[in-house]
Formats: structure tokens, sequence, C-alpha cells
């Protein structure tokens, strides 16, 4: 019997078998070229590389999805995003819903599979991220999901949403967590001194693309709710509520779009 446990989910995927396999095959030994791999990617996983980007994928709202090193890895946190949008939306609406820095396509997905009477645009600044987004939205087989490159609201100027969801870059540039999460692109992840400068750009960014009393529904830090909150304010943003994730954190912030 083994003592130590291999991590089986690099072990299954340096002999290319299911993870079962390795279960019930204890006494199996490697062979030099398995052995090799094995030992080059528990080195990758020892120095801090994500899983999802060793193993490619990340599974979100059930969802199998493709992750490279252009995409931040979807977090569990940011399903309560979906949530929170899942309860505005009806399940018979024919909502346009707009996600801005999609990524890996991981928060447009998951609205567009649960309610595919919606149409869902999602945006992204960077080609490489967009791609592996248009791969995500095809592998998934939806036909109710746009991918549209550009900057924040500028890549869909002139349009109009009935609600716009976001998980912007919200860490400080000076954050020390950034260092732990290296492997991802920092263009996902750090914005400006107080992290704050791409939720201020989409305060401003968004009621162009929002009928009166329009949806807009933001990730942030756990640390910025007051912040977000007195940025959407004087945006003009109404019914501004902020809610917790399942670590009790208040991580998404709920606003509708004013009267002008
Ligand atoms: N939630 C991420 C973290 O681990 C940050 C994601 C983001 O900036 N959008 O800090």
């Amino acid at each position: 019997m083994l003592h130590w446990q291999p991590p089986s989910n690099l072990l299954c995927r340096s002999i290319d078998v299911a993870r079962s396999y390795v279960f019930a095959h204890p006494d199996d030994e490697l062979d030099e070229l398995s052995q090799g791999r094995f030992d080059a990617l528990v080195r990758r996983r020892a120095d801090g590389e994500p899983m999802a980007y060793i193993t490619g994928t990340r599974e979100f709202w059930s969802h199998e999805l493709l992750v490279t090193p252009a995409t931040l890895v979807p977090r569990p946190e940011t399903e309560l995003l979906v949530d929170l949008a899942l309860r505005e939306i009806p399940r018979k609406a024919e909502w346009r819903i707009l996600d801005l820095g999609t990524g890996s396509g991981a928060i447009a997905i998951a609205i567009a599979g649960e309610r595919p009477l919606c149409n869902v645009t999602a945006t992204d600044i960077s080609a490489q991220a967009l791609a592996v987004a248009k791969e995500n939205v095809r592998q998934a087989g939806l036909g109710n999901v746009d991918c549209v490159e550009g900057n924040w609201g500028a890549a869909v100027a002139g349009r109009q949403f009935d609600m716009i969801v976001t998980n912007p870059p919200y860490v400080r540039a000076d954050d020390e967590a950034l260092q732990a999460l290296r492997f991802e692109p920092v263009s996902a992840l750090a914005s400006g001194a107080d992290g704050l400068d791409d939720i201020r750009t989409l305060a401003l960014d968004c009621p162009a693309l929002l009928p009166e009393s329009g949806w807009l529904l933001i990730e942030h830090g756990a640390e910025q709710p007051e912040a977000v909150a007195s940025i959407l304010g004087a945006a003009g943003w109404t019914d501004i509520r902020c809610h917790n994730d399942l670590a009790g954190l208040p991580r998404v912030t709920v606003a509708r779009r004013g009267g002008k």
C-alpha cells in the first residue's frame, strides 16, 4: 500500500488515463517517460502554477472551461455574481446582457446557458482572452453569446442592454497578493493604486449602455464595498446594494441606472 498519496490529477495526466485508473492500479510502476512527465508537472505545481493552467481547464457553473495564461482562472466566488444576475433575469425574458471583460467567458456562458432566450455579448480588450472565450462558447454549444473585442464600454458603443455584469480587475497595484497570483494576467487583476480605476471607468461608461433602471452587477474586493458604492452613487446610480459571497465577504455590488 502507498503511504504517500501521489497527486492523482497530475499522475493520471502524465500517463494519460482516467483518474479512477490511478486508484484502481496502486501497484503499477511508472516507466521513465511517464515519470519524467509526472516530475515536470509536480515541479510546475510546486512552483505555484495554478492547477487550472497545468490541466488547461476549470469548472465554473457546471461548465468545463478552457483556460490559458491569457485568462484569469474562474473563481468560485464569481458564481455569486451569476446567481445574483439570474435572480433578476426572468426565465422567459429576452434580455440583452453584456459581460464586460469576459476573460475565459465564464460569466457570459453561465448566464447564457441558464437563460437561453437572452442574448449575451461578451467583451474583452485581449484578443487572446477572447479567442479562449469563443472556444468555450463553441464547446458549450451556445448560440446566444457574441464575443466582441474592445475596451470596456467602447467595445459596444451605441448599443443598448438590459443588464451589465462584470468581474473587472480590482486588486491594488502594490497588493502583495499579486505575487501569489503571478501566473495570471496582471491586466485582469490590478487596477491602479487603490484597485478601483476600472470600476471608476465602468461607473461612467455603463449608463449610456442601459435604459433607466437597467442593471449593473460588479464583482469587487471584500474591502471595497463602501468605495464602490460611493463611486456608483457619485455617477448617478441608484438602489446600490452589496451582497456577501459564501465566505460571508461583501463581494458583488448591484445597482440600477438612475434617471438623467
Ligand atoms: N478574485 C481575484 C483574487 O483572487 C481577483 C479577481 C479580479 O481582480 N477580478 O484576488
